[in-house]
């Protein structure tokens, strides 16, 4: 039997959100965003503004990088970048969903935590969980970071704008 609650909750968001640090972008988040859009009609990849946090590219240029990536699906993925509360902003884009990946166990506390401190903060808003693809299991921005400023090879990681756009954080 259906409850009411559920009939009521029926109506599906057609806009996901897809928060990160993209710091830079890797083949793992492409694939995240890629398996989202699938499912959803719109995503918004929200690039998180830490101040506290230091990043290796600007938040400018971590959102250039993403949207040369989905150049081509410019109508179904957006690129803002935000501070404060993830749910203030995805209410700023008139969404209900969050999209997270999870690489490992070792992701799932602290996943499991933002997200239920995000139903107390507003609990309209659901967050979603979709696995890593094996591949990608071992992949993570900071990996990325480490490996290409010691002058390694990230092209198996990243798409070609930031190898391109690691190369020149490199020589400078
Ligand atoms: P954050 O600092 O918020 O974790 P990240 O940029 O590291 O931001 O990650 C953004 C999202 O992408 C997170 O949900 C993270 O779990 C997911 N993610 C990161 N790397 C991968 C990967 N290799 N495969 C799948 N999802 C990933």
């Amino acid at each position: 039997m259906v409850s009411k609650k559920t009939v009521k909750n029926k109506s599906v968001s057609q806009v996901a959100v897809i928060p990160g640090s993209f710091d830079p972008l890797t083949n793992g988040h492409i694939d995240i965003i890629e398996r989202a859009l699938a499912i959803f009609g719109r995503v918004v990849v929200g690039v998180l503004s830490n101040p506290s946090k230091t990043a290796l590219f600007t938040d400018a240029e971590r959102v250039e990088i993403i949207e040369k990536q989905f150049a081509s699906c410019k109508g179904q993925i957006s690129v803002v970048s935000f501070s404060g509360l993830l749910v203030e902003f995805v209410k700023s884009v008139k969404s209900k969903v969050v999209i997270r990946g999870l690489r490992a166990i070792s992701d799932f506390d602290y996943e499991a935590q933002m997200s239920l401190i995000n139903r107390k903060l507003d609990d309209s808003i659901e967050t979603l969980f979709l696995t890593a693809r094996e591949e990608h299991s071992y992949i993570s921005s900071s990996i990325v970071k480490q490996v290409a400023l010691l002058g390694g090879d990230v092209s198996d990681m990243v798409p070609p704008v930031v190898v391109k756009a690691l190369q020149r954080k490199v020589r400078r």
